[in-house]
């Protein structure tokens, strides 16, 4: 025990980054479908060009620039280019060092040191409720419907008229969801819309760049709203964290306020700027990547164990059909067994919410996880005592 620590800490455990460790008889080719990031690196020129930067332009003894200027100008740019709006600007965009930390930024900026409370809808992205719990703030979850995912908004509707409980003051919504990869329905979205003002409501767009749907259009009209985006999947720079939000310039001056000074090295300050310059470039594969989702979704759905939920983005949530298992296997075992099978053999996915998140990947991977889905299913699913 350490004295010195916060007592709350102790029932707290740190993020468990995936890939988690394969042990000695790791196999050799390893397909990592466990985080949805792009399964493409950035093409060889490019990362030429950010090695010249680095050696000709860059002073490695000098900070950064801390206000993100040129960045900004060149994320305003995309902003509007992506959803046709022609309105944002610097002063509506703060960046993080990757969307976690603006996550942590907004929940310092509204919860923190109060009593007040944020309501995530599970299952969802986990950080939201990860780092309001390493800053003391309190949780409430609702559900969501069991065949489409749709958020219980009459039980957040519930949870935020409850005047005995904390009251609410941040929304978390993830549009499309992680991990079950659906886009809000008109039906949610009408429900973010009518949410008092003194509600901040954050609108998680991750994914927005293989689901082409945002709010972002609507932003003008509600200042209570923030939209969050990231370099990680789309753009290919995960390595290099960075995210960013698109809300009220007041909402983005307090962002501002609360986050890091130096929080974006200055590589990637470029490589994120280099890789807005070559968008025209970088983002078709997109359209690739949409089409493999397409192909493996009918690859999944072909297997009659498995159920399947539509992607709007780059990954699936599917579950093993609790009717097509043999009945002496316990679901949640088989699932495990299922996961440990393909992580020995080489597949990396999520085990998580009583299913599996898989990302999509390259034509190669996809096709890996459908042969290996394929021979592995009818094994894992029949009764243990045939075994
Ligand atoms: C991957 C992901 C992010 C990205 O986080 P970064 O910190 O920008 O890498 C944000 N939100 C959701 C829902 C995600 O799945």
């Amino acid at each position: 025990m350490l004295p010195f620590l916060r007592s709350d800490l102790a029932q707290l455990a740190a993020y468990k980054p995936h890939p988690g460790g394969l042990g000695a008889e790791a196999p050799a080719i390893v397909d990592r479908l466990d985080t949805n990031e792009s399964p493409y690196d950035l093409p060889a020129e490019l990362k030429q060009k950010l090695a010249w930067h680095y050696q000709h332009s860059l002073e490695a003894n000098r900070y950064p620039d801390g206000s993100h200027a040129e960045l900004k100008v060149a994320i305003a740019q995309y902003a509007n280019e992506s959803a046709h709006t022609d309105w944002v600007q610097p002063t509506h965009i703060s960046i993080g060092n990757g969307s976690d930390e603006l996550i942590r930024a907004l929940l310092i900026a509204t919860c923190l040191g109060g009593e007040d409370s944020i309501l995530v809808a599970n299952p969802t992205f986990s950080m939201y409720a990860i780092t309001a719990n390493t800053l003391g703030i309190p949780v409430v979850t609702v559900g969501r419907d069991e065949t489409t995912f749709a958020i219980d908004c009459t039980a957040a509707q519930a949870a935020i008229a409850d005047t005995d409980a904390q009251p609410i003051r941040v929304v978390f919504v993830v549009h499309p969801n992680s991990p079950t990869a659906n886009a809000l329905t008109e039906a949610e979205i009408e429900w973010l819309r009518q949410l008092p003002d003194h509600i901040l409501v954050v609108i998680d767009e991750a994914y927005f760049e293989f689901s082409q749907t945002s709010l972002l259009p609507e932003l003008p009209q509600h200042p209570n709203w923030v939209i969050l985006r990231t370099f990680s999947k789309a753009y290919r720079l995960a390595s290099h964290r960075v995210g960013y939000g698109l809300a009220h310039p007041g909402v983005a001056a307090a962002l501002e306020k609360v986050r890091l000074p130096y929080n974006l090295p200055a590589m990637t300050q470029t490589a994120a700027q280099l890789t807005l310059q070559h968008r025209a470039e970088l983002l078709p594969i997109i359209e690739t990547i949409r089409q493999e989702r397409e192909k493996l979704g009918d690859r999944l759905r072909s297997f009659p164990t498995l159920r399947v939920w539509p992607s709007d983005a780059n990954f699936f949530f599917v579950r093993l059909d609790p009717t097509a298992l043999a009945p002496d296997l316990d679901p949640d075992a088989t699932l495990d067994r299922l996961f440990n099978t393909l992580k020995q053999q080489g597949t990396l996915i999520r085990k998580t919410s009583g299913g599996l998140r898989i990302t999509v990947g390259t034509p190669e991977e996809n096709q890996r996880t459908g042969d290996r889905l394929q021979a592995l299913l009818p094994e894992i699913c029949a009764s243990a005592s045939g075994r």
